[in-house]
């Protein structure tokens, strides 16, 4: 049966050196498409150069939260991350003019607290506006280039899930879907973001051992907005734990999906050719 692998990351260390090898084993376990998520600009170009060449390999460009955390680490001023993200958004859409149809949507891009430090108000605050901006920034390229975006979202409680709807809601113009990639968050903001026209992503996590909150997510996620996904090289499922996540693994979790949660996993195929409109 074939599968979709709606996010990985052939485009990051250790994956990118011998990339073309992890895509044959991938194909070889009945992979048949993936999407090449970019989180930088070094990894945007990298998923453009290798996605470019492969029919079977889609790509998304956006930059991840965390590039904003690290510049505000290193004390850019206000003025510098505006003109930073300024640059950041020209040249965005320079590489999607240049990665033409094979681009599918834009992202990675959310918000994510789960790292930040309690007891530094202040310094989280500025990482906060930051990601907010970038985050904002990044769903009007989506809209105005009419492609689905892909949320990152993770905290260790709730506000940046609640963030995260705020602004979707505030900014995100839903005449197409938005996935909230590697799902996570409290089962209310799940089914929010559904009415609102999300598909969720589920990865190599869910065949974790403590995967409770995870199954009640996918179980509370409607059989046609479920997406699957590895996220490699991270998150390995479960036999792989404290490894590398290769992208042929993503066969473990659909091989999950169906004999313990007696989902047929070919729906999610269907699911992420709809989604992204292929
Ligand atoms: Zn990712």
């Amino acid at each position: 049966m074939p599968f979709i692998d709606t996010h990985c990351h052939y485009n990051l260390d250790p994956l990118y050196e011998n990339w073309p090898t992890h895509w044959q084993k991938a194909q070889a376990e009945g992979i048949n498409q993936s999407l090449v998520v970019g989180a930088d600009q070094l990894s945007c170009q990298r998923a453009l150069e290798i996605t470019q060449t492969e029919p079977h390999l889609w790509i998304s460009l956006g930059f991840h939260p965390e590039v904003y955390d690290i510049r505000v680490t290193q004390k850019t001023s206000a003025s510098e991350l505006a003109e930073q993200l300024n640059q950041d958004l020209t040249w965005l859409k320079a590489t999607a003019f240049q990665a033409g149809k094979k681009l599918v949507a834009i992202g990675e891009t959310g918000l994510d607290y789960y790292y930040f430090n309690p007891a530094e108000t202040d310094l989280n605050q500025l990482k906060i506006q930051a990601q907010t901006a970038a985050f904002i920034a990044q769903i009007h390229l989506a809209n105005e280039l009419q492609l689905p975006l892909i949320v990152h979202s993770r905290d260790r409680d709730e506000q940046a899930y609640r963030d995260i709807l705020k602004l979707l809601k505030t900014h995100y113009k839903f005449n197409r879907p938005f996935v909230l990639h590697c799902a996570s968050g409290p089962l209310d903001y799940i089914s929010e973001a559904i009415e609102l026209g999300a598909y969720i992503g589920f990865d190599g996590n869910l065949t974790y051992k403590k995967n409770q909150n995870l199954v009640e997510i996918f179980q509370a996620t409607p059989p046609n907005r479920r997406l699957l996904e590895t996220d490699a090289p991270f998150l390995p499922p479960q036999s792989f734990r404290g490894q590398t996540c290769e992208p042929w693994m993503v066969r473990l979790t659909a091989e999950f999906i169906q004999q313990q949660l007696q989902i047929d996993p070919e729906q999610l195929t269907q699911n992420a050719l709809d989604c992204f409109n292929q």
